[in-house]
């Protein structure tokens, strides 16, 4: 990062969506709409390395020449690791530039990268924890190094139909940091903004998003609209049903359109694109034979429900699908001959060797076998085992409580 640069009084959280683009444009475009100079303003904004290319094409071929012409600083920040620290440890600077020309969207450790190292999707109920990490962790120490502990205008693209959204931001202003919501101010709502930006670069700029959010399935309309971007591109398409593959494989409830599988709804659009690439790219993808296990806990305040699960990954060999597919059949039949294993060809149509199924009541217990991409770590909690044992007694001395299952 460029230390030699003056202290900006003004910072642009840029998500590179229609909302922060009109404010950014009506500001370069507008002088009264301000009242900063644009050498007061740095622009910032983090890569989760998902991007839509659509958006690097728009964005670099529209708006980054005007922010170049104006001479606005413009700062492109993304994680290096998983973690990082408030003092910044962890965070590159992807570019820091008053003549920015390209976005770089590809980002360090990406959010995939994060996602499949930890066998998981994006968690779609609740916050958005996966932004919070991928740009919240990567942008907040960047912000408090470019302001130098001076006061500073946190600038946020919330439309006017999201002032929840702003009074819930406000709540993290500080005695340095102020919120400000410039299109609420305006009174501009999403069609506004998109309007605005039309009229001055010649197109809107797109929904700005991960390429497998899962927030962005929310409804048929935007369903529609991501499954055409993937018949324009299987690769993306594949490399999301990967994901999801590979989520599902370690926990049968983890599909990608809150809770359904994305491969279902592909399945049944007949995208046989997508379809193709993604069966290519898990032929070509080197896998393993993972052991699950999970325990379901009981809430405190009522036994009969799920209050919390904890999940050990550990992985038994690496090698092709086919290859570990053996192993697997293998270990079904010689657990099948002792009676202590079930083979079972899940509704997501992946193969799980069980040998313990997890049952109505909670404690509950689940472990299983299954073959799926070697992308996932291992990963299990120190006490892990101790935890087990004690729920495999619980488990086998359960007092007949009515349960629903997770
Ligand atoms: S676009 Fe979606 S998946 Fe990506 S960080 Fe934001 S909420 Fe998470």
């Amino acid at each position: 990062m460029n230390d030699d640069e003056p202290t900006p009084k003004v910072v642009l959280s840029y998500g590179l969506g229609e909302d922060s683009t009109a404010i950014l444009l009506r500001w370069l475009e507008d002088s009264t709409s301000r009242d900063f100079g644009l050498d007061e303003l740095v622009v910032v904004s983090a890569m989760t390395g998902d991007e839509w290319d659509s958006t690097r094409t728009v964005i670099e071929e529209r708006v980054l020449p005007r922010l170049a012409a104006a001479g606005v600083r413009f700062v492109q920040v993304a994680r290096a690791r998983r973690h990082v620290t408030i003092a910044g440890d962890g965070v590159v600077i992807l570019d820091d530039s008053r003549s920015p020309t390209r976005l770089c969207l590809d980002g360090a450790y990406t959010l995939y990268d994060e996602m499949v190292e930890a066998g998981t999707i994006p968690q779609s109920g609740g916050a958005r924890i996966c932004s919070v990490h991928a740009k919240g962790d990567a942008l907040d120490p960047v912000i408090a190094r470019l302001t130098r502990g001076r006061p500073y205008r946190h600038v946020m693209g919330f439309e006017a139909g999201e002032r929840r959204r702003a009074d819930k931001d406000a709540g993290y202003n500080t005695d340095l940091r102020t919120g400000e919501y410039p299109l609420i101010e305006w009174g501009w709502f999403r069609g506004d903004a998109i309007a605005f930006t039309e009229s001055v670069i010649g197109t809107g700029v797109g929904k700005s998003a991960c390429t497998f959010c899962p927030f962005a399935f929310a409804n048929k309309q935007n369903r529609s609209e991501i499954f055409a971007r993937y018949a324009a591109d299987p690769a993306v398409g594949a490399k999301t049903l990967l994901m999801e593959h590979l989520a599902l494989a370690l926990n049968p409830a983890q599909g990608l359109v809150g809770g359904r599988r994305l491969i279902d709804m592909l399945r049944a659009q007949e995208m046989t694109g997508v379809l193709e690439a993604f069966d290519g790219v898990l032929a070509a993808a080197p896998h393993a034979l993972y052991e699950v296990r999970r325990i379901l806990r009981p809430r405190k305040s009522d036994p009969a429900k799920l209050g919390n699960a904890v999940r050990s990954v550990r992985i038994r060999g690496r090698g092709t699908e086919a290859s570990l597919h053996t192993v697997l059949d293998r270990l079904a039949a010689e657990g099948k001959a002792k009676g202590l294993i079930e083979r079972q060809v899940g509704e997501d149509g992946i193969v799980r060797v069980y040998q313990h199924r997890r049952g109505p009541l909670f404690p509950a217990i689940e472990r299983y076998f299954v073959v799926a991409p070697a992308l996932a770590a291992a990963k299990e909690h120190a006490n892990f085992d101790l935890w087990w044992a004690e729920a495999l007694t619980a488990h086998h001395t359960a007092p007949a409580t009515a349960a629903s299952a997770a």
